[in-house]
């Protein structure tokens, strides 16, 4: 390829091309310092720009309120299937979690290894194709909090409206949607999530937490391994990823100059609503796994007649610049994952080829 693709990864996924050039110019010299911006402390007033404005401009585009915190984390957002456990199992309460997908298993797993656990809800009797119902979910008798992912990257479904808890803390692993729509944040006492899909290049989970919930970090864990420690050095007691979340603030900056989540939101109906139509118009050729109110705006996942022709397919969609199309093994087939990053033209171009493949293979 000689030019850039519309790049499908399911993450690290596609970045905008603007942010790719803004940080390109900056690579040599970063606002005049003379180093690059991976070459200056992270205890300069520069970079403490950067990661208060990172800080910053994720509360004013999720509309997060004052009483709580963003931090940024290393060790991906499975580091946090570890963190969330040892913070809050305690007292002999029971980490609620509810499977809907391969990352809230490993999240329970985790969580298994280190106390009380209790499963509130699973669809894994039918391949995770759709998210649990509000009736499904029952609690354990003291839990420590109920655990959701909101969006199912492998399987491609998505919560459209999130379980009520009460006084239980709500945690979501929001990794695959984050910043794409519209979220009432205080409806979560923590929201985590690996950069690499929505947010930028990989190397830190972005971490909202209400302020009550650093408070109730557990004491007794080693320095790294607790909330307060982040929370009260601004992300700072070690060296963060420090290019990684000058690559968030860029991509932050970006969606706001897109119109901000309104409009990112807007758009990603527009893209998904494509794409699901080229596969429910396509006479049962293309067979989509998420049932219909399940299915994900971020990643869409489909089957073909054939392992042969979805092998054909990805590879006819390469040679045209549809790059990362590969599904899950756990679901086979077609995975096309449109984050914040993939524009409305390669989605058309997608459905284009679609309708093409179709036409001479069914
Ligand atoms: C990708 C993903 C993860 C794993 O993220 P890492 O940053 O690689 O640890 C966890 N949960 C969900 C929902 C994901 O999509």
């Amino acid at each position: 390829m000689t030019e850039r693709v519309f790049n499908f990864n399911p993450g690290p996924a596609m970045l905008p091309t603007e942010i790719l050039e803004e940080a390109q110019k900056e690579l040599l010299n970063y606002k005049g310092t003379g180093m690059s911006v991976m070459e200056i402390s992270h205890r300069s007033k520069q970079f403490e720009e950067i990661i208060v404005g990172a800080e910053t401009l994720l509360k004013e585009l999720m509309d997060i309120p004052d009483n709580y915190r963003v931090l940024f984390i290393g060790m991906g957002a499975t580091g946090q299937f570890d963190m969330i456990p040892m913070n809050y199992i305690v007292d002999g309460k029971a980490g609620n979690y509810v499977i809907t997908g391969s990352f809230a298993n490993k999240a329970y797993k985790e969580a298994v290894k280190v106390g009380e656990t209790h499963v509130a809800a699973s669809t894994k009797e039918i391949n995770f194709a759709r998210v649990a119902n509000p009736d499904e979910i029952k609690m354990s008798d003291d839990p420590a909090y109920l655990h959701i992912t909101t969006n199912n990257t492998i399987f491609g479904t998505q919560w459209k409206t999130y379980p009520e808890t009460g006084d239980v803390p709500l945690i979501a692993d929001m990794s695959s949607d984050i910043l794409s729509k519209k979220t009432d944040v205080s409806k979560f006492a923590l929201i985590y999530a690996g950069a690499q899909k929505n947010l930028g290049p990989a190397g830190a989970a972005v971490v909202i937490i209400r302020e009550d919930m650093i408070e109730k970090s557990n004491q007794a864990l080693p320095t790294m391994l607790k909330y307060d420690t982040y929370a009260k050095n601004n992300s700072l007691y070690n060296t963060p990823a420090s290019f990684t979340i000058y690559m968030i603030r860029l991509m932050l900056e970006w969606v706001k100059s897109q119109g901000g989540l309104e409009v990112v939101q807007k758009r990603n109906e527009q893209k998904a609503a494509l794409v699901y139509d080229a596969i429910d118009n396509s006479n049962g050729f293309y067979r989509g796994h998420a049932e219909p109110a399940s299915r994900s705006l971020m990643n869409i996942t489909f089957r073909l007649p054939s392992e042969d022709l979805e092998k054909e397919f990805i590879a006819e969609a390469a040679k045209v610049g549809l790059a990362g199309l590969k599904g899950h093994r756990e679901v086979g087939g077609i995975r096309a994952s449109i984050y914040n990053a993939m524009p409305v033209a390669g989605c058309e171009k997608l459905v284009e080829f679609m309708n093409d493949f179709r036409s001479k293979k069914a």
